[in-house]
């Protein structure tokens, strides 16, 4: 945090304009309009006291375009003394009286240039008292920051950041009237906000973005207790009483000044954009198959920072209040909102119209609001909770499944799981689900995966809707994982929720945490409390491993840095930290302590010191953490810092001892990055299982590595000789392990051994970790590949599924890297050689393994297969190119007509379509091309478009990579912008495409950023593929070039740009360094 945050410099009367020039002022805003009158400057100095400097950031580096506030109000007494110190200013209850409190009085601002401002400036030096760093945009300085707050954000060319404080929102009555037709596509609606003053000002700031308001709507109350309205007050002068200083915001002065500790009703009228960017309340479509007729509906993505799009609203997740919501609709829809409907009734003068009312909310954030009107339908026997069969963990909120009336069908798998998953929370949480209801809306056009809105949970189609003739195991898995992810998030999130963005992990971590817990209660066989390590761990791992990556609470002010939080830190290294604080502190404490923190914060905000309390307290009281040991101390170093560590282990076999140290893991090895002496170390719990006794149960460190520990950290007790040694057991601490190559060596006999005899010591989730560990270890230099693919070849005889899982994804980089070189032909034949019993175990038939195992043997079979006829294996593809043309002779005659597919399922197994999909088109035609395209076109199934979209990446024929990318800009192309950065990747991710990609990036740039936005980091993924592959100088230039060319233009797209650049400058050294090492025991393993 930077020391300068928050800090209020006081300068004398005789500081003039040098001190702003000395802050590198090249700009201001000067403030103009305040107390009603530009008297301020032409009577002279007596009508100012005070000149307020904003910085951005509160740091002297970020000196562009500060603020200076005039504040004085025209009406009172000139002080010319020394002001007192903020704290003494403290607004509240200072207001009374003829005096005015300090920092409250209203500014409005002129852009003049340095010129006009040296003029003005020396008007009001001698009256100069305060000047501020580090005010928040608006009226009202902050004495009393929010928790957690990063405070000194101000409006700049980055778009609005904070609200004044002044106000605080207490209840929202809101009237919205959606348009949902060709030709309109608006909202029209009126706002009516009850607010808190707490600081006496002159102003009402609001976040409204894209909005119309009637200016002659605006009306400001007093209000007493009862909410009665009371006095009118004067608003600024009425021709400019109310702008927007930024495209964020909209203020509203007052000539009355708006007293703390009184309360305020704000009223206005609008209009709002039904827009087609899937942000804010938005529009959306599709074709009903009976009538063959375009639908529209309306509803909502606010998350983060988009409710402000919908209605005028103090758009920030502290200010929590209530919503009561009307809805006008149509008679032919229905609306939906977070509460359950409360009664309709006809609109007047409005024939076919009625007015939906919904009861006021809990207190809840903006972001949480959600509205939708459409024509979609529920099947009857949802709305009973459980469907009537009573289950012990069946929830009281009852639950309605919501997707168009051709998808219903495919909504029985959410209806049957969500509510056992919300009751099954109920009881881990032991607190609650508050609200009498849960509707889930699957919806044709959606940016992200699904948004948690308290009560009325939002999914894209294919994250919700399972059809299990059409849909794969994959699909199943991830739709069971988001359902579970959304429904935490009722708690984490929405019952409490963090305080402002930076602590965004917090609610992501958690959801993305606590759906494993979920989806275990559900789905037992899936053992997916196993997959965790190799789901989110080592998928996080690449990304913490670049310079670029960034700490996981990290201050944001901007709507750019707020959305560029959603990422996999967030997310995935979010879930595994917490994780290991599970492990670490029991499932005891670590429950008990949760508990206690979401019943403290309920209806409130947390920041993670909140958590970290909660969880301490719990933990010492158990006596689960020594008493000399906080959370906080040990969880600061994994949240603020970036990266993670490896700790190596270098063992004494005689005296059965082994020293650990620390140093955080970079996938450049020993390259250090930007400041080699700042070297961060962790808090690190040691876990750990020996040969002589294996205990891969056992989660509670056995020892603590400490940060900057000297001397390092020394393991005792272990055995003497020549056993193996683990460490990490259950890959439950967010770190890689290193050992000497003697253990590495004991290692993989082991699991040699037990390969060839099948009696499992290691077990799979073990086995998985090492294999991940040691071929990354050897990707950043720290291990030698033919070590690390020895290790591999004790997968010959293995076929579980978590091994092979963790071993494929690191030899598809190594298959990146050296797809286009001379030993690629010998790496196919080798990698089909070692994969061969996997292979012949999955076959192309059905699951042999009953019920549990059905779900991980078809996960296995895809991964298998494709890998398989990836590797052009003559039988995989034999197989899957027949199965392809059975599939097209399907349809009679070939005649391609859509009505025709619309019901036809095809006789593919849905786990087996991907591999044969993309092996038909790959070694096909444009013919198979076009089928499947056609198919993709006509299909009612989203997790079947979603394979589709991928399999159409896979064709030889350039033309149609081509035709296929130039559709992600095409609105009428057939590809859903929600889909457009899959159709992308699946080009990108095909050798013969990457370069196509790279290109259409570069020269459709402006477009791709105004088409698609900046809301859901499509651009950015788009940026993540097209860049995968490279691994030559000559494309790091061309990345690097790119990137400088569009500097200013980046959006929100900056930090995953930098990653790309560090990753294929990591590529680069990577065929530098161990290219030769690798093609090496290719060869020698390819004789054989
Ligand atoms: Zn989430």
């Amino acid at each position: 945090m930077d020391p300068n945050q928050g800090r209020t410099q006081h300068f004398s009367e005789r500081d003039t304009i040098k001190t702003l020039v000395r802050l590198s002022i090249h700009t201001v805003l000067f403030t103009q309009r305040a107390c009603g009158s530009k008297r301020l400057f032409h009577g002279g100095a007596d009508s100012i006291d005070e000149v307020k400097v904003s910085v951005q950031g509160g740091r002297r580096k970020d000196v562009r375009n500060p603020t200076i506030e005039v504040v004085r109000c025209a009406s009172s007494p000139l002080r010319r003394h020394r002001s007192p110190s903020p704290a003494s200013a403290s607004a509240k209850g200072s207001s009374s009286g003829s005096r005015l409190p300090r920092f409250s009085c209203t500014v409005g601002r002129v852009l003049v240039t340095t010129m006009t401002m040296l003029v003005a400036a020396s008007l009001v030096a001698t009256a100069l008292v305060i000047v501020n760093v580090s005010t928040p945009l608006g009226a009202t300085a902050d004495p009393h920051p929010r928790a957690g707050t990063p405070k000194g954000a101000a409006i700049w060319k980055d778009g609005a950041a904070r609200l004044p404080t002044h106000l605080k929102p207490i209840h929202y009555r809101l009237r919205l009237m959606p348009f949902i037709w060709p030709g309109n596509f608006t909202t029209a609606g009126e706002l009516d906000v009850s607010v808190a003053c707490l600081e006496s000002a002159y102003n009402v700031t609001l976040n409204s973005k894209d909005i119309k308001i009637d200016q002659d709507s605006i009306k400001v109350f007093e209000e007493d207790d009862d909410q009665n309205l009371g006095r009118e007050l004067i608003l600024l002068m009425p021709e400019s009483a109310a702008t927007n200083s930024t495209d964020q915001d909209f203020i509203i002065y007052t000539s009355d000044q708006l007293k703390s500790g009184s309360n305020y009703r704000v009223q206005l009228k609008f209009v709002a954009q039904l827009n087609d960017i899937l942000q804010g309340f938005y529009r959306s479509s599709y074709v009903d198959t009976m009538t063959g007729e375009k639908r529209w509906l309306a509803v909502t993505q606010f998350s983060p920072v988009d409710a402000r799009r919908s209605y005028p609203c103090f758009d920030e997740p502290a200010l929590k209040a209530t919503f009561e919501v009307s809805i006008a609709r149509t008679l032919n829809m229905t609306s939906r909102s977070n509460m359950p409907l409360e009664r309709t009734e006809p609109i007047v003068g409005m024939s076919g119209w009625v007015w939906d009312h919904y009861p006021a909310t809990l207190p809840m954030s903006t972001y949480l609001t959600a509205f939708l009107v459409s024509d979609f339908e529920t099947l009857e026997e949802d709305v009973a909770a459980g469907n009537g069969v009573p289950r012990e963990d069946t929830p009281a909120a009852a639950f309605s499944i919501w997707s168009r009336r051709d998808a219903l069908n495919q909504t029985r798998y959410a209806r049957d799981i969500s509510p056992r998953i919300l009751g099954h929370y109920e009881e881990y949480f032991g607190v609650p689900f508050p609200l009498p209801k849960v509707d889930m809306v699957a919806v044709p056009d959606f940016g992200f995966q699904a948004m948690e809105n308290w009560g009325i949970i939002t999914f894209r189609e294919s994250a919700m809707l399972f059809d299990p003739k059409e849909s794969t195991a994959s699909s199943k898995q991830n739709i069971a994982m988001v359902i579970g992810h959304e429904l935490a998030h009722q708690w984490f999130g929405n019952l409490v929720t963090p305080a402002w963005w930076d602590d965004l992990w917090l609610k992501e971590g958690f959801a993305s945490y606590v759906e494993y817990i979920g989806v275990n209660h559900v789905e037992p066989g899936w053992k997916i409390l196993d997959q965790f390590p190799y789901n989110e761990i080592q998928d996080v791992f690449a990304l913490d491993a670049l310079n670029s990556s960034h700490p996981i609470s990290v201050e944001v002010n901007n709507p750019n840095q707020i959305r560029q939080m959603f990422d996999r830190i967030s997310y995935g290294k979010g879930a595994s930290i917490i994780r290991m604080m599970n492990h670490f502190l029991g499932e005891e404490t670590f429950r008990a302590g949760l508990k206690s923190y979401l019943t403290t914060f309920s209806y409130g905000n947390a920041v993670q010191d909140d958590l970290w309390a909660s969880l301490t307290a719990q933990a010492h009281a158990d006596g689960s953490l020594p008493a000399d040991m906080t959370v906080k101390e040990v969880m600061d170093t994994w949240t603020l810092q970036t990266g993670f560590p490896v700790v190596s282990v270098a063992r004494d076999y005689e005296n059965g001892s082994a020293r650990l140290t620390q140093e955080r893991f970079m996938i450049t090895g020993n390259e250090k990055g930007d400041d080699a002496d700042a070297q961060p170390t962790w808090w690190v719990p040691v876990t750990y299982t020996s040969q002589d006794k294996p205990d891969f149960e056992n989660t509670r460190p056995a020892l603590w590595m400490r940060p900057d520990e000297d001397p390092p950290a020394t393991l005792t007790n272990l055995p003497k000789g020549k056993f193996w040694v683990l460490l990490n057991t259950k890959e439950t601490g967010f770190y890689r392990v290193n050992y000497d190559h003697e253990n590495w060596n004991l290692i993989r006999s082991q699991l040699q051994d037990q390969a060839g005899t099948g009696t499992v010591v290691i077990p799979p989730i073990t086995k998985s970790q090492l294999l991940d560990d040691a071929l990354n270890l050897a990707r950043a230099g720290l291990l030698p590949y033919a070590l690390a693919l020895d290790l591999c070849l004790s997968l010959q005889n293995g076929t579980d599924y978590l091994p092979w899982a963790s071993a494929f994804r690191a030899i598809k980089y190594l298959d990146l890297m050296v797809v286009n070189s001379s030993v690629y032909e010998q790496f196919k034949g080798v990698m089909l050689s070692i994969s061969r019993k996997l292979i012949d175990a999955v076959g192309w038939g059905e699951s042999t393994a009953s019920g549990e195992g059905e779900h991980i043997d078809a996960l296995k079979r895809a991964s298998g297969l494709k890998w398989a006829c990836h590797w052009d294996d003559n039988d995989c593809v034999r197989e899957a190119t027949a199965r392809y043309a059975q599939w097209m002779a399907e349809s009679s005659g070939g005649a391609m007509r859509k009505a025709q597919f619309r019901n036809s399922t095809s006789k593919i197994p849905p786990d087996l379509r991907r591999v044969v999909y993309c092996t038909g088109i790959k070694h096909g035609s444009t013919k198979e091309w076009e089928y499947a395209w056609q198919r993709y076109l006509s299909t009612n199934v989203g997790t079947q478009r979603d394979v589709l979209l991928d399999s159409l990446g896979c064709t030889q024929e350039i033309p149609l990579l081509k035709k296929y990318m130039a559709g992600v800009l095409d609105s009428s192309s057939g590809i859903r912008k929600q889909d457009g950065s899959r159709a992308f990747a699946a080009v990108a991710n095909n050798p013969l495409g990457s370069q196509i990609a790279f290109d259409f990036l570069r020269n459709n740039w402006n477009q791709l950023l105004s088409y698609y936005g900046l809301a859901f980091s499509r651009v950015a993924s788009m940026i993540a593929a097209a860049t995968s592959s490279m691994n030559t100088e000559a494309q790091l230039n061309q990345v690097k070039t790119f990137w400088k060319e569009q500097q200013g233009n980046l959006g929100s797209t900056g930090r995953t740009f930098q990653q790309s650049i560090e990753k294929v400058a990591a590529n680069v050294l990577w065929m530098e360094r161990s290219f030769e090492e690798m093609k090496k025991w290719v060869e020698s393993h390819s004789k054989r």
